[in-house]
């Protein structure tokens, strides 16, 4: 799923391609990804793309208010507007000439004033689309937490230090952040050598002022790679992003870490898979990695055994 990078890449193209474009009109092909598709009829033809911004994982299209001279104010509802794009898992958004032909899984056509379309195309449907008036737009932001690129350090360290949950489940966690997902939250772990299945609640603040720092680092980077392509990502251009050449930790399962060597392993955290270093992000105590598949199967047989019985001596050390 796009992150905040992809997201942010497809963003900035968008202000370079239609802003200040104004809508003509609408057509729609399957709707069961928008919530009120009508509105998206109703509403948006005769308002100019004004400002096009991200918003932790989606983008916000804002609209001016109804071109007056156009007579066809719908509902009085005239005011300013807000178009919300979530790309889903395979969402795409990109103008193209009207005259092109439509890609297959195009949903959403927007006729643009200067004779292009404005296509949302969407091969699984998982994204979403939604007309928001001021008063929804406000319901829908409530409830996200910082953005990451914007968020200070001690603001930071209070939302992850104070919180008796894993530090992958928080980063995850929209209300917190706004933004990170599951590739971003495994490299900055990696890079702050930060197990993902440690507690917030046992991080010291200087660890969080690390993780936040290497996480704006890692974010900032990837915005300017355009982001990640691991399965269908595009930017606004229909280019693939080239972040997924530095990824250090996801993805890599069984290969060397790039500062010890040591194989990168799995566990499952917060639901998501998560990859890791075992030696540079030592494990809370009694947490166990998924056993490592594939070519080094034998080795790491015998090395899991190891492994369990140091973790055996040490659990009982403790009690
Ligand atoms: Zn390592």
């Amino acid at each position: 799923m796009p992150e905040l990078p992809e997201v942010e890449t497809v963003a900035r193209g968008l202000r370079q391609a239609i802003l200040g474009r104004r809508i003509i009109s609408v057509t729609l092909g399957k709707t069961d990804f928008i919530d009120d598709p009508v509105a998206l009829e109703q509403h948006l033809p005769g308002r100019r793309i004004e400002a096009v911004e991200r918003y932790g994982k989606f983008m916000l299209l804002r609209l001016s208010a109804m071109n007056r001279e156009r007579g066809v104010t719908t509902n009085g509802d005239a005011a300013p507007a807000s178009l919300l794009v979530h790309l889903g898992m395979t969402g795409q958004i990109a103008p193209s000439p009207a005259g092109q032909p439509l890609e297959k899984h195009t949903h959403v056509c927007m006729l643009l004033d200067d004779g292009r379309e404005l296509r949302y195309t969407d091969a699984r449907r998982f994204g979403r689309i939604a007309y928001l008036t001021k008063a929804s737009l406000a319901g829908e932001l409530t409830g996200f937490g910082a953005d990451p690129l914007e968020v200070s350090k001690e603001e930071f360290a209070d939302r992850i230090c104070g919180r008796r949950a894993r530090i992958k489940a928080l980063l995850l966690d929209q209300s917190v952040l706004r933004g990170v997902g599951n590739i971003y939250a495994d490299e900055s772990l990696w890079k702050a050598k930060i197990h993902p299945a440690r507690l917030g609640a046992n991080l010291s603040r200087k660890q969080a002022h690390t993780l936040r720092r290497v996480l704006q680092n890692i974010l900032r980077k990837a915005i300017v790679l355009r982001g990640s392509s691991i399965s269908d990502f595009l930017d606004a251009e229909g280019e693939p992003g080239e972040y997924q050449r530095h990824h250090r930790a996801y993805g890599r399962e069984g290969k060397g870490c790039y500062r010890c060597k040591t194989p990168v392993r799995r566990a499952i955290v917060a639901g998501r898979s998560s990859y890791f270093c075992p030696r540079c992000q030592p494990s809370p105590r009694g947490f166990a990695a998924l056993p490592l598949a594939g070519k080094n199967g034998r080795k790491t047989k015998r090395k899991d055994a190891e492994d369990a019985e140091k973790s055996r001596r040490r659990n009982g050390k403790s009690r």
